[in-house]
């Protein structure tokens, strides 16, 4: 058989009253049918999984209508606090950044972080250290903040300051290529209004993001403190590696373990050892799309 490539996106779970709009709803479509498009150019030119998921992620981190890199939700008081996480499925190798401020892509600095090999997690002042040690250009926060999640953290009323189901976010990518790596990639501002120095599952490795080459490559979207309680992650990937499951079935058995254990809401994209693509969520939309087998491209809202 001809090798293949797999890749999925998504643009985080919730019930994204906006999408209701179609104009908005056409512009999350372009946008994942965009980067799934320049992943696939990669993919089928050779290009790794982790190099593949690392520049996909970097472009949804570009892009202002995710809650990622310029477009990051704002903390309680009005700042933006990053997280972001890698991994590489032929090695376990992952690198992750949590609480960073003046980083246009935090999956990049991530990717420092896995290639420097000392350290899987940096954290706050210590990661903005080791981005200026790796000449890591650094931005002005306001150049990160737009108008939109201004607004956002002002319409929250106390009643539901930091956890608003509808206010979920998050990008995520996982690909498979062509020599059967797999590796994957979550990029997030958190949660809006949460407060200072709160990290989520994103950047924390076997609760948001998971890849190995035995089992599959895994990204998290939704509440994060439900995905580290669970360690959701490599709890997907254990179906996967230990019972033999694949993707669609791991994703089902997930969120049914998601929920029957903490009530948990999100969801999730997976590509298994073989290249099969599923995505699941039991929040009202998740914003995701995939390519399996170097087939078409599909997007769902
Ligand atoms: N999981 C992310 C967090 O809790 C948020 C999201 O996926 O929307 O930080």
């Amino acid at each position: 058989m001809q090798p293949t490539f797999s890749l999925m996106v998504h643009g985080g779970a919730g019930t994204l009253e906006a999408a209701d709009d179609s104009v908005v709803a056409s512009r999350y479509l372009d946008a994942l049918r965009a980067v799934l498009e320049h992943g696939r150019t990669l993919l089928a030119a050779g290009v790794s999984a982790l190099d593949t998921v690392e520049r996909c992620a970097a472009l949804l981190e570009d892009d202002p209508l995710f809650n990622a890199g310029r477009g990051s939700v704002l903390t309680a008081e009005g700042r933006i606090e990053m997280d972001a996480a890698l991994m590489d499925g032929r090695n376990l190798a992952a690198g992750a950044v949590a609480t960073v401020r003046n980083i246009a892509n935090p999956v990049k600095l991530a990717r420092r972080v896995l290639d420097e090999g000392t350290t899987v997690l940096y954290v706050a002042e210590g990661a903005m250290r080791f981005a200026r040690k790796q000449g890591f250009a650094e931005c002005p926060e306001i150049d990160l903040i737009t108008e939109a999640r201004r607004q956002e953290l002002a319409s929250l009323t106390d009643a539901v300051r930091y956890s608003p189901p509808d206010k979920l976010g998050t990008i995520g990518v996982v690909a498979r290529d062509l020599t059967g790596n797999v590796a994957a990639a979550t990029s997030t501002g958190g949660r809006t209004g949460k407060p200072a120095g709160r990290v989520g599952d994103s950047p924390i490795i076997g609760a948001g993001t998971w890849a190995d080459n035995t089992s599959c490559a895994l990204s998290c979207t939704g509440n994060g403190e439900d995905f580290m309680r669970t360690a959701l992650a490599r709890t997907a990937a254990a179906f996967v590696e230990l019972q033999g499951l694949t993707a669609a079935e791991a994703v089902a058995r997930t969120l049914e373990y998601l929920e029957a254990r903490v009530n948990g809401l999100g969801g999730l994209i997976l590509i298994d050892h073989a290249g099969r693509c599923a995505a699941g969520f039991n929040t009202p939309r998740m914003i995701h799309g995939w390519i399996e087998h170097g087939g078409e491209i599909h997007c769902r809202l």
